[in-house]
């Protein structure tokens, strides 16, 4: 039992899957995913995109398969990169098996969009040769035709519906190696769908709010999607979809797991949103550790508060802490408590130098331990 129980997320209990060498489902880490965005035939350009993603702390990158000169190029990508690739078929069965001989480590397609039996036997058969899972991914915008014909519009019960039609195709054919999507760009529609098939199946979830919009709307609409389930314990990876850069994507994923606590990567800030009482400023500061610590990796709490107000409490729970004092001497807190004073001019400095300190010890008892 948790000391605080109010913070406890009781996760579903899913079946333990691979994309390549990272566990999906079951009590691994939720990762986080993005995709490229670049021609997958532009081989130099989706690789750099990759090593972007890779850097931000991706942990699964999808990659789109559309023709025949897209899956060669993928062998290529795939091998120069360090993450597990995801093709991304739609519909042509050929794609689907030339990227299990390139090498992904996972299909993204609808069993029930490739035709023929045949046809799914020889999908199926060339991802159980080549070590791939699949990835089914309902949407609400390609609902199959009886679906909306049956329920009238798109609605949980028929994303829900459809993702299990899709599910018995595998399993028709002895494939459980999958995890499975119902994604909508309406947060209500694609939160109630999740539920559904939450406790229908116990599939790992990947999770998304499909098409959520730009950097800030975008983010606050997935993090309420995606939040929402978590936090009920629901989803084993996730991908934040914004019309934004792919390592936008991957930050904003990371930090919706960590508001929950799920995971933690790289330096957590705390900080007020300054007022006439800071004794420094407070937006500037933040806004410039921000830049300055993205390459930290380990995770290393600080809090950056620009009065005495809020600054010791702050300070308590975090590994760093910065409170502004009045006179331009600030109070430096370490490890929660109040250490040595640091003026304005050498504060950022200093800062950043404690969290590198920090980190690098951190990193260095991981590799001990
Ligand atoms: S902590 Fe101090 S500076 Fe920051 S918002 Fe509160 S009162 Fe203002």
């Amino acid at each position: 039992m948790s000391s605080r129980p109010y913070r406890q997320i009781n996760r579903r209990k899913s079946r333990l899957i691979h994309v390549g060498s990272v566990p999906v489902g079951g009590d691994s880490p939720i990762t986080v995913q993005t995709m490229t965005n670049t021609l997958t035939t532009d081989v130099a350009g989706t690789v750099a995109q990759i090593h972007r993603a890779e850097a931000a702390g991706v942990d699964i990158v999808r990659v789109s398969c559309p023709d025949e000169d897209s899956t060669k190029a993928l062998a290529d990508i795939i091998r120069q990169v360090h993450v597990p690739v995801v093709a991304d078929i739609h519909f042509h069965y050929r794609r689907a098996i030339e990227a299990a001989q390139a090498g992904a480590a996972c299909l993204r397609i609808n069993p029930g969009n490739i035709g023929s039996a045949d046809r799914v036997r020889e999908v199926v058969q060339a991802a159980k040769d080549h070590g791939c899972s699949m990835r089914i991914g309902v949407n609400a915008g390609s609902l199959e035709k009886h679906l909306l014909e049956k329920f009238g519009e798109p609605c949980p019960e028929a994303l829900v519906e459809s993702a299990l039609e899709h599910a018995r195709i595998l399993e028709d054919n002895d494939f459980f190696e999958f995890k499975i999507s119902v994604k909508a760009s309406d947060v209500f529609l694609a939160v109630a769908a999740y539920q559904g098939l939450a406790a229908a199946c116990d599939y790992p979830l990947h999770l998304g709010i499909t098409e959520a919009g730009g950097l800030i709307g975008g983010t606050v609409k997935s993090a309420i999607g995606i939040g929402n389930l978590l936090w009920a314990g629901i989803g084993d990876t996730i991908r934040v979809s914004l019309s934004a850069p792919v390592e936008e994507e991957v930050k904003v994923g990371y930090e919706i797991l960590k508001s929950l606590g799920i995971r933690a990567r790289g330096v957590r800030i705390v900080s007020c949103p300054s007022c006439a009482r800071q004794g420094f400023d407070v937006v500037s500061t933040v806004e410039a550790l921000e830049k300055r610590l993205a390459h930290i990796t380990a995770p290393v709490t600080l809090s950056i508060i620009g009065c005495v107000v809020n600054g010791p409490g702050e300070a308590r729970e975090t590994d760093i802490g910065l409170t502004g004092g009045g006179g331009e001497a600030h109070m430096v807190y370490v490890a929660g408590t109040p250490d040595h004073k640091i003026d304005s001019p050498a504060m950022l400095d200093h800062i950043v130098e404690l969290v590198e300190r920090k980190a690098a010890s951190l990193d260095a008892a991981k590799q001990k331990g």
